[in-house]
C-alpha cells in the first residue's frame, strides 16, 4: 500500500508490477519510468524493472488496512495483460470481494480480455469494484463497448492522457469519466475544446465528471481549474458495505 498523489484515489495497491505498451496512451508510461527508477534504487519489488512480476504476499495487504480506503489497483501495471494467469486475477478479485469496506478501482487498456473473462463468468463483481478502461483517442474507443458489456457494477473511463478529441461518445451505463492532459518532458497537447465537449457529454448523460489536470511540462502551473473551478465528481457508492 502506498499513499497516492493521484487526485482521484487515496492509495495504490500493486499485486502485480510490470507491463508492455499497447497503444498511443502508453508512449510516456509513468509506471515504466518509475519501475526503472525503483529498480535502480535497489527496491526488491522492482528488481525485474518493468517486466511483469506477480507479488503473492501483497495480496494480504487490504485485510490489514484500517478504515475504508479508495484504492487504485495496479497503478504500476495492467491486470488484464494476457500473461497474467487467470488464477492470479481471480485471487485479486477474491481479495476485493472479501474487503467490501474498501473501494477498488481497476483500470485496464486490455478490454478484450476483461470482456472475455467476464463472459466466461470468471470474475465476481461486488459493489466495491469500480471497473474502468483507458481511452486516449478515437482509435481505442471500442474499449468502452467492451466495458459496457461486462457485469461490473460501477464502470468508469479514464480519458488520460487525452491526445485527441472524443466527440459523441456512447456513455450509456458509464458512471464516471476522468479527463486529464499529458504531463512530462514532451507532453502531447490537449485542446480545451476537447475537455469542454466531454464535460457537456457527461452532463447530458448524467455521468460524474472529474477533471484531473491540464498537464504540460509544468503541471503544477497549469493546474486543474476548468471554467473557474475544480471538478471532482465521483460515482456514488451507497451499497459499499452491504456485499
Ligand atoms: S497499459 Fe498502462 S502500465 Fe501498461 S504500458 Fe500502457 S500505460 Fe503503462
Amino acid at each position: 500500500m502506498k499513499q497516492s498523489k493521484i487526485e482521484w484515489t487515496e492509495l495504490t495497491w500493486n499485486p502485480i508490477t510490470g507491463c508492455t505498451k499497447i497503444s498511443a496512451g502508453c508512449k510516456f508510461c509513468y509506471a515504466e519510468v518509475m519501475s526503472k527508477r525503483l529498480k535502480a534504487m535497489g527496491v526488491d519489488k522492482y528488481k525485474d524493472g518493468f517486466k511483469l512480476a506477480l507479488h503473492e504476499p501483497v495480496l494480504a495487504e487490504p485485510y490489514t488496512w484500517r478504515n475504508s480506503k479508495i484504492v487504485f489497483v495496479n497503478s504500476m501495471s495492467d491486470l488484464f495483460q494476457k500473461n497474467v494467469p487467470i488464477e492470479f486475477i481471480r485471487k485479486v478479485f477474491t481479495v476485493m470481494n472479501e474487503n467490501p469496506q474498501h473501494v477498488f478501482q481497476v483500470l485496464t487498456k486490455r478490454s478484450d480480455l476483461l470482456l472475455e473473462y467476464d463472459k466466461q463468468k470468471l470474475l465476481k463483481w461486488t459493489h466495491n469494484i469500480w471497473m474502468g478502461v483507458s481511452v486516449e483517442d478515437e482509435r481505442v474507443k471500442h474499449r468502452i463497448n467492451d466495458l459496457r458489456k461486462t457485469k461490473a457494477k460501477t464502470k468508469f473511463l479514464s480519458l488520460e492522457p487525452l491526445i485527441g478529441p472524443l466527440p459523441k461518445l456512447n456513455l450509456k451505463k458509464m458512471d464516471w469519466v476522468i479527463v486529464g492532459g499529458e504531463s512530462g518532458r514532451r507532453p502531447r497537447k490537449m485542446e480545451p475544446e476537447w475537455v469542454l465537449d466531454l464535460q457537456e457529454q457527461c452532463n447530458a448523460a448524467d455521468v460524474a465528471f472529474f477533471f484531473k489536470q491540464w498537464g504540460g511540462t509544468n503541471k503544477k502551473k497549469t493546474g486543474r481549474i476548468l471554467k473557474g473551478k475544480t471538478w471532482d465528481e465521483m460515482p456514488e457508492f451507497p451499497e459499499l458495505f452491504q456485499d
